[in-house]
């Protein structure tokens, strides 16, 4: 029904996620989820629904991108059942690793896994708070695709839809929860 969001007690998801203009760098409007991290109804609402599109795909494990795909991606692959692997920013692991760099939204980094963190035909899920240019996530396959495993697919909280990340994703079917369309002042 309609109504029902209007008359809801709690407030919705996207209110609970703070536009924070110039950070971290000039021109960047941050999308900060501690508001939503901090309700625990808010986090059960967006869990669920992170992982329901993926509750048939026999999910092995979730791999969440530092740092807060690390708290999203273990609650999602709680709710999944499935393992969770971190992709961690480079030498933080302490075994052997597969390493990818991409270029962000703002600046430039790399992630990692252990070389064993997905065994072959292991079928994973690629989840992290906020897709933007899809750098990172596009890293985070190639990552999946080193250690021989199946992508399954890729779940956001979040898609700044005006970025085209979608675009650097190939046909792996993608999610995300909220969308956010072209920016106030451009429309
Ligand atoms: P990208 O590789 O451009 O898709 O950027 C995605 C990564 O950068 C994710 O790990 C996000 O946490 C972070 N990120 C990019 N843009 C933003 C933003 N506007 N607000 C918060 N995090 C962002």
């Amino acid at each position: 029904m309609a109504g029902d969001h209007a008359h809801r007690a709690e407030p919705r998801l996207e209110e609970l996620v703070r536009d924070v203009p110039d950070f971290p760098t000039p021109g960047i409007v941050f999308k900060d989820i501690t508001p939503l991290l901090a309700d625990p109804r808010a986090m059960v609402e967006a869990v669920r629904a992170m992982a329901d599109p993926w509750r048939g795909s026999n999910v092995d494990f979730v791999l969440g991108i530092e740092a807060r795909g690390f708290i999203l991606g273990a609650m999602v692959a709680v709710e999944l059942g499935a393992g969770f692997v971190p992709a961690r920013k480079p030498d933080k692991l302490p075994r052997e690793t597969f390493s990818e760099s991409y270029g962000l939204e703002y600046g430039h980094d790399a992630i990692e896994v252990h070389t064993d963190s997905m065994p072959a035909g292991s079928r994973t899920l690629i989840v992290d708070d906020v897709l933007a240019t899809g750098g990172t996530a596009a890293a985070a396959a190639r990552l999946v695709g080193a250690c021989g495993a199946e992508l399954v697919g890729f779940e956001f909280l979040m898609e700044l839809t005006f970025l085209e990340g979608r675009s650097r994703l190939g046909r792996t079917p993608t999610h995300a929860v909220i969308a956010y369309g072209p920016a106030k002042d451009a429309a």
